[in-house]
């Protein structure tokens, strides 16, 4: 049976946790790089054989460490994560782990990270998601690793074979979050492509006149936002730009 222990991690706000997943002999992401929380990770994850991670970022990997040590599980990632350690076994697309308690299929979803996989448990409607979509706060794409059309793909290939998402951050979701994600992304662009028919021609000024009604906006984070979706509109001919300056076209 699928099981879950969110340890404390350093991401992004409001998230506070990272969600390890256990299925049989494996654990998924096992995230935390604080010892106690390492300590608590591996008496609730004795006995176990493979640690499986759905991208490289720091707030997914901090435990692989500490966790392999205790355990000698092998560590299994996609063969584009960026990992700051050997991994034991690439995953590619469609490959399968058997967990002796149900088989996970890996499926590479890139969009958010190189390399990231999300995982069906096979023959049910359970995908665990990674941070393709979250339970609590938003999914970050940040350019140039953050890629609008991957992740758009991302989502519509993974929609059918979910019933319930189980995102790295907060409470488990319903399958069609996924294609809220899908309509929220789409909602996002059309605001960025008014902001610049209204005259913005930067990164940040579009943030600007997009997210300065929204209490609380990382206006940083979102200039990262909007570049990526620059990026998407230019392949897209829906954007142009020369030295800095952004128009639409
Ligand atoms: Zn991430």
């Amino acid at each position: 049976m699928l099981a879950v222990l969110p340890v404390r991690t350093p991401t992004l706000p409001p998230a506070t946790h990272t969600n390890c997943y256990r299925l049989g002999d494996t654990v998924i992401d096992p995230a935390s790089p604080y010892l106690d929380e390492q300590e608590r990770l591996a008496a609730w994850a004795g006995g176990v054989r493979r640690i499986l991670l759905t991208h490289h970022h720091e707030d997914h990997v901090g435990g692989v460490a500490h966790l392999r040590a205790r355990t000698g599980a092998r560590v299994y990632a996609h063969r584009d994560a960026r990992l700051p350690f050997p991994v034991d076994v690439t995953l590619d697309d469609l490959d399968t782990v058997d967990t002796g308690d149900g088989v996970l299929v890996a499926l590479h979803t890139p969009g958010h990270a190189d390399g990231h996989l999300a995982f069906l448990v096979d023959g049910t409607g359970d995908v665990l998601a990674g941070d393709l979509v979250a339970g609590v706060g938003t999914i970050v794409l940040v350019p140039p690793e953050g890629q609008l059309a991957a992740y758009l793909a991302s989502l519509a290939r993974v929609r059918p074979l979910a019933t319930t998402l189980y995102p790295a951050h907060g409470p488990a979701c319903p399958g069609a979050l996924a294609d809220q994600y899908i309509a929220h992304r789409h909602m996002r662009t059309g605001q960025f492509l008014a902001a610049l028919r209204a005259g913005a021609s930067t990164p940040e000024a579009i943030a600007r006149a997009v997210y300065a009604s929204i209490p609380g906006a990382d206006l940083i984070l979102a200039a990262l936002q909007v570049r990526t979706h620059l990026a998407w509109m230019l392949a897209e001919g829906l954007a142009r730009q020369e030295n800095g300056t952004w128009t639409f076209s």
